[in-house]
């Protein structure tokens, strides 16, 4: 019987294992993916991304745990009765079918999910993946965007309660990539359809969805949103995958106001921080929470840390530039947008909020 709390739930994997021969893919694994949610898995290659969303599809066994859809087990349920739609990196449109055949294909085995005739509910998907115009073509005429806007409109065409999506827009150029990924928001939010997405594209995750999880090494590592995955990696892991950081091995010597020293040089920690005295910890900070400031003027600040380096190469991006410094045989990258950053010796300065500190091993 399914508990009240999981009315809302829409994909839920409890302890999942999966292993092929000596390899666990996946290490007791739990995630919660809300009912209409936009959930992405995100991690480096190998990591278990693909395994957790074919677990969920029921294309690999659990060798422990349980994978719930709308609340209901799917032990022993197999594929096609999970109500799933599936789109996967490769198209995989038929050929020899045109664009609204395809598309029709996706109810072969299903009535329509509202009133209509199957007919309207092809055409309301092609509206809807903005194809309408090229119903009548090859899939093989049309560019890449295109068949996976059709391979979309394929997978929704029976209704299904959850979207898995595979890496589905790796195969297209970055700018492509851009924007389809805001049309695949649009419609995922019209359609408040509970989704969830993999990508080895740390960037791609962090713009897409309601929350995110990261998985290393068949592990989950940190499940959050977006931005807390970025402001508050939970992992040195995390903090390594999640954009560019700057990492500090250091050793907390003060507790109150907290201290941590790199290399004799004093870190100014925020107050909120709770380390023990003599603790090794990792500091992260941001590229973009460093300023630069020429090293013939003084910088001021209490909870500031003031680091002298020099600055190796400055990269000019348009709305930014990146600054590769050098301190005590270290590199420091830093993000500066506004005027162009100074040259030769600097200061780096950022402040006590800006240090995430991380203790895990
Ligand atoms: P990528 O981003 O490269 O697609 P991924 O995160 O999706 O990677 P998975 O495809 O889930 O990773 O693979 C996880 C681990 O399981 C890898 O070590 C992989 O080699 C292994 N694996 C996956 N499928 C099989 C299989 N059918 N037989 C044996 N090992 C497999």
């Amino acid at each position: 019987m399914a508990a009240v709390s999981r009315e809302e739930t829409g994909v839920e994997l409890d302890g999942v294992t999966v292993r092929f021969g000596d390899v666990a893919a996946l290490r007791d694994v739990s995630l919660t993916v809300e009912e209409g949610e936009f959930f992405t898995l995100v991690g480096p290659s190998g990591c278990g991304k693909t395994t957790t969303l074919r677990a969920i599809a029921g294309f690999e066994t659990p060798a422990t745990g349980v994978v719930r859809i709308e609340g209901r087990e799917m032990e022993g349920v197999p594929p096609e009765d999970r109500n799933l739609g599936v789109v996967f990196q490769n198209y995989a449109l038929f050929p020899h079918l045109s664009v609204r055949e395809n598309v029709a294909y996706g109810l072969r085995f299903h009535d329509p999910p509202d009133e209509g005739t199957a007919d309207e509910r092809v055409a309301d998907l092609l509206s809807l993946v903005d194809m309408a115009d090229m119903a009548d073509r090859d899939p093989e005429d049309l560019s890449g965007g295109q068949q996976q806007r059709v391979a979309l409109a394929r997978a929704l065409a029976p209704g299904p309660d959850v979207l898995l999506l595979d890496e589905p827009l790796s195969a297209l150029d970055a700018r492509l990539r851009e924007r389809l990924r805001v049309t695949l928001k649009e419609i995922q939010r019209d359609l408040g359809i509970t989704t969830v997405y993999v990508t080895h594209d740390q960037a791609e995750a962090l713009a897409v969805s309601d929350r995110v999880a990261v998985i290393n090494d068949g592990r989950i590592e940190q499940v959050d949103t977006p931005e807390r995955v970025y402001r508050e990696p939970a992992s040195r892991f995390v903090a390594a995958f999640v954009g560019d950081n700057n990492r500090f091995e250091a050793v907390v010597t003060r507790t109150n106001p907290p201290r941590a020293s790199v290399d004799g040089t004093d870190v100014a920690l925020s107050d909120d921080t709770v380390v023990g005295a003599n603790e090794p910890v990792t500091l992260c900070v941001r590229p973009e929470a460093i300023r630069v400031v020429d090293g013939g003027v003084e910088p001021s600040g209490t909870a500031t840390t003031t680091l002298s380096a020099t600055v190796e190469s400055r990269e000019f991006l348009g709305d930014a530039y990146r600054v590769h410094c050098r301190w005590n045989d270290r590199s420091i990258l830093v993000k500066t947008g506004g005027e162009r950053p100074p040259e030769g010796d600097v200061h780096l300065t950022f402040d006590a909020e800006d240090v995430r500190v991380l203790t895990d091993e």
